[in-house]
């Protein structure tokens, strides 16, 4: 039986990056990946060909919409979603040629097949054609990740009722797009097809759109997609979906207790994502899950078996890409004795509608929860020279700072390039930098980032110069 120092199950972000810090760090590593290209749900179904055709709608969008204003003529544009698509898995299809190379490049043992705990020291693996393999290790990591979540009353049929996955390669344009779910995937798929000329309906129980963010980005994006063919039904909550005649027929019962019908070419249920730990066999490693599912780890990212590590998605807490990479870092690290290091309150989230939303630290309504006291600054991009050049003059940059050390507790934007923009709030908690450091750094001129400067100094003394 082939023995190594780590296996790691699961190729995606947390996976394949703790499989690279191994090998860097002198491991013997084998990656277990149940699909034959690596990647995950990151790159095959999720952040890159979303935001692929993020990237190709807005571009059309802007040529429709926006070149006008900007005295450009271009004639009749029009779409051509095949190459769209094809654009978007040659995207997707270069991408994970990278991490090929990084395998090798680093001298990672990649084994295809789907993994199964035998014991706390060993795995079986059941490649395609059914043949087992047994493979022992002196430490694991569990990267398996997610799955999108099914209504039970609505099951996914990858033509009418469907999942992003299915999202992601419709036959064609849709009429009319109905999303059940006003959250981060929800919206900005619905923002692809929105883009490109479809209704989309967006249908949430809760009373506001992306409600774990700072609920003042939720209601000023909603008014964003409104004018980008979006209709909300807030506080509605669906019931039921029929298929006729090539469409789907959805009905959900307002906050009155009213029935509404909706039509569509499809419904995209966008509910959450569930853990993934089907045909795992955790129990014979000794591996606890929480009462959602999720498997439970220590602070170090240890389950209940302690030389079995789990990371990513499959463990939950913000089910984000950037988060499982540095936990694949930490447990590594941890694994090899070194110091790792990972701050939670620092991990960016963002939405890659338009205009983007980017958001780091706590929220209003975490601080007033914790009956912490903050202070306000907040800078509109409607008075950024930079903003109105670009014709992108919705949003705001919001800083929450502490009343008496100034320490910034939370950054909140909506606005042009804000997923990029994060990065310097990201940097100054990490670092405790307070309202008044940012305020006393120089940004270019012209540049979105000023936003950010002006709203610090508005934070640290309710001054800023260009409002
Ligand atoms: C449409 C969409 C858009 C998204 N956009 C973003 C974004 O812009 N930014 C962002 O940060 N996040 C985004 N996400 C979320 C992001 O994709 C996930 O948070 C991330 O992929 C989680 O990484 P992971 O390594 O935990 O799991 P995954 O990426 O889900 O990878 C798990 C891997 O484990 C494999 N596996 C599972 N069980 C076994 C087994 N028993 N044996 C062998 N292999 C197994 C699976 O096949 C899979 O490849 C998006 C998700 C979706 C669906």
């Amino acid at each position: 039986m082939s023995e190594f120092d780590l296996i790691i199950i699961g190729a995606g972000p947390g996976g394949y990056v703790a499989g690279i810090r191994a090998a860097q760090l002198g491991l013997k590593v084998a990656v277990i990946e149940k699909y034959s290209t690596l990647g995950g749900t990151c790159l095959n179904v999720g952040c890159i060909p979303s935001k692929a055709l993020l990237d190709s709608s807005e571009l059309y969008h802007l040529a429709t919409e926006k070149f006008a204003v900007h005295g450009i003529k271009t004639g009749k544009v029009s779409i051509d979603f095949p190459q769209m698509l094809k654009r978007k898995d040659e995207v997707i299809s270069n991408t994970v040629a990278g991490i090929d190379y990084l395998f090798k490049k680093n001298n990672i043992t990649r084994l295809v097949g789907h993994a199964s705990f035998v014991d706390k020291n060993s795995v079986s693996l059941k490649d395609e054609k059914g043949k087992t393999t047994q493979y022992k290790a002196k430490n694991f990591i569990i990267a398996t990740g997610s799955k999108p979540t099914e209504l039970p009353f609505m099951k996914f049929d990858g033509k009418h009722i469907i999942s992003s996955t299915h999202a992601l390669n419709l036959p064609k344009v849709p009429k009319h797009l109905i999303i059940v779910g006003g959250g981060v995937i929800g919206l900005e798929l619905g923002s692809v097809y929105g883009r490109l000329g479809s209704k989309v309906t967006v249908i949430e129980f809760l009373d506001k759109i992306l409600p774990t963010m700072d609920h003042e980005l939720g209601k000023t994006l909603q008014r964003s997609l409104k004018k980008l063919n979006f209709e909300f039904h807030l506080q509605t909550k669906v019931k039921s979906a029929v298929v006729k005649s090539n469409q789907v027929e959805v009905t959900a019962e307002n906050k009155k207790g009213e029935n509404i019908v909706f039509t569509g070419d499809h419904v995209l249920v966008c509910v959450g994502r569930r853990p993934y730990t089907e045909g795992l066999n955790l129990e014979n490693a000794g591996i606890k899950l929480d009462t959602r599912g999720f498997i439970q780890v220590n602070n170090h990212l240890q389950t209940t078996t302690s030389h079995i590590y789990a990371v990513g998605d499959v463990i939950g807490g913000m089910m984000l890409a950037h988060k499982a990479e540095e936990e694949g870092v930490y447990a590594v690290e941890h694994i090899c004795e070194e110091i790792p290091h990972l701050n939670y309150n620092c991990i960016p989230g963002v939405v890659y509608t338009w205009p983007e939303v980017a958001s780091v630290g706590q929220t209003e309504e975490q601080l007033k929860e914790k009956g912490i006291t903050y202070k306000i600054g907040k800078f509109p991009f409607k008075a950024s020279g930079r903003a109105r050049a670009a014709e992108e003059t919705d949003g705001f940059v919001k800083v929450l700072a502490h009343p008496e050390t100034d320490e910034i507790l939370g950054v909140h934007m909506l606005g042009p390039r804000c997923s990029d923009m994060i990065a310097e709030a990201v940097l100054a908690m990490e670092y405790k930098a307070s309202a008044e450091d940012i305020a006393s750094v120089v940004h270019a001129h012209p540049t979105f980032t000023e936003a950010f400067k002006e709203a610090s100094l508005m934070a640290t003394a309710d001054r800023a110069i260009h409002i």
